[in-house]
């Protein structure tokens, strides 16, 4: 499959990553728009949280959990931080692979827009 983030996953195309596991990638978005700007995706390729029952039960938990710790590690919980999944073209999602936007380092506007 002709995915970005699918080759970013199997370094086909090279990433900066700041985590790996069997199941999940996290690296740094190209196009960062805060200080800390991450994208975290699952190895297995879905389109958008709207396939997200192809998962199984224990790796949507295993993403929220990798979030959760890389937020710890690069320090934006104590500031707070955004937690981003654009889903479909309204809402301006460009990659069609399931991603979750990590945002950290500043301050963020709600609603967004
Ligand atoms: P979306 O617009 O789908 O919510 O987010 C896609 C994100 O992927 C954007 O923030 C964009 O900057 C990022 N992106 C696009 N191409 C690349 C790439 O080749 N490498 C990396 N690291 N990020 C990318
Ligand atoms: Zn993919």
């Amino acid at each position: 499959m002709d995915c970005l983030f699918c080759k970013i996953a199997n370094k086909e195309i090279k990433g900066d990553l700041v985590y790996e596991d069997d199941e999940i990638v996290v690296f740094k978005d190209i196009n960062p728009v805060a200080p800390v700007h991450l994208l975290a995706i699952p190895r297995q390729h879905i389109s958008s949280i709207m396939e997200i029952d192809k998962f199984e039960d224990k790796l949507t938990a295993g993403i929220l959990k990798v979030i959760s710790k890389i937020a710890k590690e690069m320090n934006i919980d104590g500031d707070g931080f955004r937690v981003v999944t654009n889903t479909g073209d309204g809402a301006g999602q460009s990659v069609k692979h399931l991603h979750f936007h990590i945002l950290g380092g500043r301050k963020f506007n709600w609603p967004p827009g």
